[in-house]
């Protein structure tokens, strides 16, 4: 048996090194157009921040490593630049000239290549792409030989992982992004706080605004905005999204959708024996159904493995899962989070549900050190299947996103959540654990016990509703909606006559701070005969949705 894998890195590497696993005498060639395999392309913008100094570090393995610890035949430097099906080989490209290698089993994992948009100038020397450890060098020998500016084109994971490296690097860096904020898939009020971190560390983040042109200069370039305004950069990095790497198998045969190659759930092609896996397929979502590639190493890897299996122990291979898109990168001194669906895609496929907001500690409020940390939980109408969750903080934010991961995974409901049994002590979390707390204010939705009100309903909830604020006084006077009214929680079931009269027959829109106080407020007012519902997430996730307007809209 001779398995041929293109593309040394995630997906590759991992299928060939479990094939080995499986079968000692097959004979596995790896052919990488690249200079490095199994190198760790997740740490590239720390090599360029200098928080990873060594280069070696991220070239965690070396053909000559993988040949002694498992027999590979590791080819760098080896373009595939053609595939015949039919006669079961691949043509690659090399220095000396090309050559014909001949397969009974072939998997692709050629990844991504970064996205270029039409925008002129972009072939500028001064724009890089973050993809290879030769981009990272690039970069940082830019960066040391005095690079002052920088602009970061598109922010997302690694766009704000770049901007970072930079701003770390004592560079002005401007980062702008097109949607109206960065971190796209986040939703808009977890997205603001990562906005306003970015900011804190001397980022100037331009959100809802393209890069229209860049005009390069003999000291610098310009990136000219949609907005009209410019700005100066010695170094441009392009990171505005990827496309699956697939031109070579697309014009072969392989079929693909919107250039991502099609495979069945052992990633098995339309072509006998050619598998694919990583950045280059199309997944199928795990909640939403959508067809899409996932560009994430997490999948990429498992994927290895699984179509290793697939081809050397079929009758024993598991089929691949649905990938959640579970991600997570740090924002300066926050974490931010996510897995599953998010609102714009459960919307998009039409799927009923709802939101809840938290923000709690991420441990006991009276064991030192607690932060809060804000979260969102979707989870479907009716049943309360769990759909997605995303959070941002500065700390715990990581184990509740792969704990609620597992539970999407698990097919656990919002409910389901208040039992699960997690590790407590002070120093690590709550007896009520912000996961566990998530599912009791699922369930008091499911029940009827609770009803919301979103921070993106607030024009007309003023409107329409007498919006009663139960916070302090002095709360209130820091800044409230306008027209609410204001009964501090302690205060309600003595003042429901005040309230009864305010609300003159219109619906009770609560609010506190946070969403605890407003619950009580809320319970109470049923109780009373009131038609009431209370704000999720309260003035922390109205202030959080408002963004920049908050200011102006709250009086
Ligand atoms: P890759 O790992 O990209 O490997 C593909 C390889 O195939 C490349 O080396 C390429 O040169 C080679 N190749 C392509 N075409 C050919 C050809 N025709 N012939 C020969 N070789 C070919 N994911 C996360 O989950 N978390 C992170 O923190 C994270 N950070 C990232 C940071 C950066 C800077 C980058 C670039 C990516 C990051 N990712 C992260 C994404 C993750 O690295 C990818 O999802 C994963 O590597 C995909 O694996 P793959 O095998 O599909 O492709």
């Amino acid at each position: 048996m001779r398995l041929v894998v293109v593309g040394g890195v995630a997906g590759g590497m991992s299928a060939a090194a479990r094939a080995r696993r499986l079968d000692e005498t097959a004979e596995i060639i790896v052919l990488e157009r690249g200079e490095h395999v199994s190198f760790a392309n997740c740490g590239l913008p720390y090599f360029v921040g200098g928080e990873i100094v060594e280069e070696s570090k991220l070239l965690v393995q070396t053909p000559q490593s993988l040949a002694a610890a498992l027999n590979l035949d590791v080819r760098v430097n080896h373009d595939v630049v053609g595939l015949d099906a039919a006669a079961k080989t691949v043509t690659v490209m090399t220095a000396e000239g090309s050559d014909t290698i001949p397969y009974d089993a072939l998997v692709l994992s050629p990844g991504a290549a970064a996205l270029r948009p039409p925008i002129p100038g972009l072939d500028s020397p001064r724009v890089r792409t973050l993809r290879t450890v030769g981009d990272a060098e690039a970069l940082r020998d830019a960066v040391l030989q005095g690079a002052s500016r920088a602009v970061v084109l598109g922010a997302g994971f690694i766009g704000i992982e770049a901007a970072e490296a930079l701003a770390l690097r004592g560079l002005q860096t401007t980062l702008v992004e097109l949607a109206p904020h960065v971190l796209p898939p986040l939703e808009a009020e977890l997205a603001s706080l990562a906005a306003e971190e970015l900011r804190r560390i001397g980022i100037d983040v331009r959100e809802g605004v393209g890069a229209q042109s860049l005009v390069p200069g003999l000291r610098h370039d310009t990136v000219a905005l949609a907005d009209g305004t410019t700005v100066d950069a010695d170094i441009v990095v392009l990171s505005v999204g990827v496309r699956p790497d697939t031109a070579t198998f697309e014009a072969a045969g392989v079929t693909c959708e919107r250039g991502a190659i099609v495979i069945d759930e052992h990633g098995r092609t339309n072509l006998t024996d050619v598998y694919a896996v990583g950045d280059a397929v199309v997944s199928t979502d795990a909640v939403t159904g959508v067809r899409r590639p996932v560009a994430l190493a997490g999948p990429a890897n498992r994927a290895g493995r699984l179509v290793a299996d697939a081809i050397f122990t079929p009758a024993t291979a598991r089929p691949m899962p649905a990938p959640l898109g579970t991600a997570i990168v740090r924002v300066g001194e926050l974490t931010a989070a996510m897995t599953g669906a998010n609102r714009a895609s459960l919307d998009a496929a039409a799927i009923p549900y709802h939101t809840v907001h938290l923000h709690p500690g991420q441990h006991a409020g009276y064991f030192p050190g607690a932060v809060t940390m804000h979260l969102m939980v979707h989870f479907r109408a009716g049943d309360g299947l769990l759909l997605g969750a995303q959070g941002v903080g500065p700390d715990g934010v990581d184990k509740r996103i792969d704990v609620l991961a597992t539970a999407i995974r698990g097919g656990l409901s919002v409910t389901d959540l208040i039992d699960l049994d997690l590790a407590y002590a002070p120093p690590y979390g709550s007896a009520k654990d912000p996961v566990n707390m998530a599912g009791m204010v699922g369930e008091n939705i499911l029940n009827g016990s609770l009803s919301l009100w979103y921070a993106s309903d607030l024009d007309t909830v003023v409107e329409d509703r007498l919006v009663l604020d139960v916070r302090s006084a002095a709360e209130f006077a820091a800044g409230h909606v306008p027209g609410a009214f204001n009964v501090p929680h302690t205060e309600v079931r003595a003042r429901l006559d005040e309230i009864r009269g305010a609300a003159a027959g219109r619906h009770v829109a609560v609010m506190c701070a946070a969403g605890i106080r407003s619950y009580l407020a809320h319970r109470i007012l049923v109780a009373e005969g009131f038609t009431s519902s209370m704000l999720s997430g309260g003035m922390q996730t109205l202030r959080a949705t408002l963004g920049a307007r908050a200011e102006s809209v709250l009086v």
